[in-house]
């Protein structure tokens, strides 16, 4: 696997791949990587002949500096992962590489509604923070192909809604969230939970399953109630920042099932100091 720190060599060397004809696929991520990245990495690889990952903890991104200070670097593990995997081209800057001018003002993009609920009303300015680092690597790599998880369902909106904005070349590809046995959303905040917490934080999955088994017999409204209830008993101190029912296209709250093509339930909660997300793309309805 060839490690690049640099822009310039990064650069020069995906120029030598351009000109012979190479499909590129980018896998951006913020390390401390786990079984879900690597499927997003394999994903890359059985459509593109090249596949560049990137490493990049991106401070702009984070409202909170205790989250960004506590966020999970593994490195060398990352690297290890990343080459007994098959990746060939890994990018991992630091920030005076990707951000040389800090005082420069960061794009602003109107994403209409999609960065209002959800995420983008609990964590303000993390979704201009991720448009902003996907604006930067996707220009420094310039792929053809861009792969990114559902587990980020709203961050995949607004990324997708960020290059039809930009009208970018660049073919999105969303990848499906991979879980642990327990049902539990991999993720890289997932280190930081207790034994015990992550057994209670496997409940999320569940609630979301509680909605998907509820629709036949309840309207949104009562489904989500019902799911916060069942967070609020089976995790201890559950702190469900958000749990909302909406159109998958618009993001929007439905009233009724019928109301959206394809809705999805997204949610948030804390288990203990650990912050999680997950969602799931429900079926659709006809009344
Ligand atoms: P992150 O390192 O958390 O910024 O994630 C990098 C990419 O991996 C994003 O596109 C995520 O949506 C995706 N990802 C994170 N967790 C998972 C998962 N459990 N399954 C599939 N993709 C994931």
């Amino acid at each position: 696997m060839y490690l690049f720190k640099t822009i310039k060599n990064l650069q020069r060397y995906l120029l030598a791949c351009k000109n012979r004809n190479e499909s590129i696929g980018f896998v951006p991520t913020m390390g401390a990587l786990h079984e879900g990245h690597i499927s997003l990495l394999a994903f890359a690889q059985q459509h593109c002949t090249l596949t560049v990952c990137s490493i990049f903890v991106n401070p702009t991104q984070f409202n909170e500096k205790e989250d960004f200070d506590k966020y999970p670097r593994t490195t060398e593990a990352d690297i290890a992962l990343l080459e007994q995997n098959g990746c060939k081209v890994l990018f991992l800057p630091d920030v005076e590489e990707i951000y040389p001018h800090p005082d420069n003002p960061a794009p602003v993009f109107d994403f209409g509604y999609l960065d209002k609920p959800m995420e983008g009303a609990h964590r303000p300015g993390h979704f201009n923070g991720v448009a902003q680092v996907v604006t930067r690597l996707l220009q420094i790599v310039q792929p053809h192909h861009l792969f990114m998880g559902q587990k980020d369902y709203q961050q995949y909106k607004i990324i997708d809604k960020m290059l039809q904005i930009t009208q970018s070349p660049v073919v999105l590809h969303m990848c499906p969230t991979l879980r642990e046995p327990s049902g539990l959303a991999m993720s890289s905040r997932n280190i930081r939970l207790s034994p015990k917490e992550r057994e209670q934080a496997a409940h999320i999955y569940r609630a979301l399953l509680l909605v998907q088994q509820s629709m036949e017999v309840l309207p949104p409204k009562q489904a989500r109630m019902a799911a916060l209830n069942y967070l609020e008993q089976h995790i201890q101190n559950a702190q469900p920042e958000y749990l909302e029912i909406v159109n998958a296209h618009t993001l929007e709250r439905v009233q009724h099932w019928k109301d959206a093509a394809q809705t999805v339930v997204c949610t948030a909660v804390r288990v203990g100091n650990v912050r999680l997300i997950d969602n799931l793309l429900l079926p659709p309805q006809t009344t």
